[in-house]
């Protein structure tokens, strides 16, 4: 797309999102490692693509019609995506979150007119799960449809066709090695395929969070969750349909603490300011590009996923007391200015 033309309508400014050169990541891997600067999205967030595919594909179906809303169960980026994607075509959106999530989320969704119900967290096997209570609140109301951002492959396909080739345009033809890590797999498994398309030479990496089962599935056939994380959006128990075929070559399990050095980094070193699934992201983007550069790849390029906006984390991430509270390493400038706060 060429961007120095105004664009025709709102709904036009998701996606083609910049690609950059992270410095500190590059030098530590010893090869070049780009970010896919998702957060440039109108609604901060990777998860404005899979909005737009899955409400496209309703409305392509005949199933969402003028004035009808959307419902949708979301860690909250999702959410804010439909809530802007339906602004802008004049539905209804109804988001069904569990109360764990960012404040900064909730607030969001609310501030943009999306109706938010609240539910507690719990396993995906409880009838109360906020991807259950979406479904059926989607069935009890008239004219709604349900967007099933896990298990509707709208959501990958945004990728397949939007992010995909983008990354390769954006890197002149030659990519070497993609990873992130996986909420729905939209993201890992629509690049994965899209990449591969391009060239099957392309290494797809899984990073998974400590907690989530599919380093394990990978690894050895067999989905088992060990310890956990504080990342929001990430970390999934089941193959979901998105994830159904994924080509993931291999997998790193990334912790929290080695996410957040380079959230921190990142941030005081090349002054973009990430929430945590960007950070465990770039910590396995490191460790595929060192993987490559091992195995004498000459120059290898690797892109990951830079997935939303660390504005949307401030009373958590960037919040001194938080992270003290969850036994988590607080950046100095967090701790001293909380100290000077007192
Ligand atoms: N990071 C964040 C902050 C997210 O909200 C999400 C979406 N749940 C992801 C990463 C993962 O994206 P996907 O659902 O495509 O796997």
């Amino acid at each position: 797309m060429n961007i120095t033309r105004p664009f025709g309508d709102t709904l036009a400014l998701i996606g083609n999102t910049p690609i950059v050169r992270l410095a500190g990541p590059s030098a530590a891997a010893g090869c070049d490692i780009y970010g896919k600067c998702e957060f440039a999205n109108p609604g901060s967030s990777v998860k404005d693509r899979a909005a737009l595919w899955i409400i496209r594909d309703a409305e392509a179906r005949g199933e969402l019609l003028p004035g009808g809303t959307v419902v949708e169960g979301t860690a909250g980026n999702t959410g804010i995506g439909v809530a802007l994607v339906a602004n802008a075509k004049g539905y209804k959106t109804i988001i069904v979150m569990p109360d764990n999530q960012s404040k900064e989320k909730m607030d969001t969704l609310r501030a943009l007119g999306a109706e938010l119900v609240l539910v507690p967290p719990t396993k995906f096997a409880d009838a109360g799960h906020f991807v259950h209570t979406s479904r059926r609140l989607a069935e009890e109301t008239p004219g709604a449809v349900w967007a099933n951002q896990f298990d509707n492959i709208a959501n990958r396909r945004a990728h397949i066709e939007g992010t995909a080739p983008e990354i390769w345009e954006q890197l002149g033809g030659r990519v070497d090695g993609f990873t992130c890590a996986a909420g729905t797999g939209g993201t890992i498994a629509g690049v994965g395929l899209g990449l591969k398309a391009f060239d099957e030479n392309i290494r797809i990496a899984l990073t998974d969070p400590h907690g989530a089962a599919l380093y394990n599935y990978y690894a050895h056939g067999e989905l088992r969750a060990e310890g956990s994380s504080v990342a929001e959006g990430i970390g999934q128990g089941r193959i979901t349909a998105n994830l159904e075929g994924a080509p993931i070559d291999t997998q790193y399990r990334i912790s929290d603490e080695e996410g957040l050095v380079w959230v921190e980094r990142l941030l005081k070193e090349e002054g973009l300011c990430l929430g945590l699934s960007s950070g465990i992201n770039v910590a396995g983007a490191v460790a595929l590009g060192r993987e490559l550069v091992a195995e004498g790849r000459p120059n290898p390029q690797v892109a990951t996923i830079l997935c939303d906006t660390g504005f949307r984390y401030l009373s958590t991430l960037y919040n001194a007391e938080w992270l003290a509270a969850k036994g988590l390493p607080v950046f100095d400038w967090l701790a001293r200015n909380s100290a000077s706060a007192e």
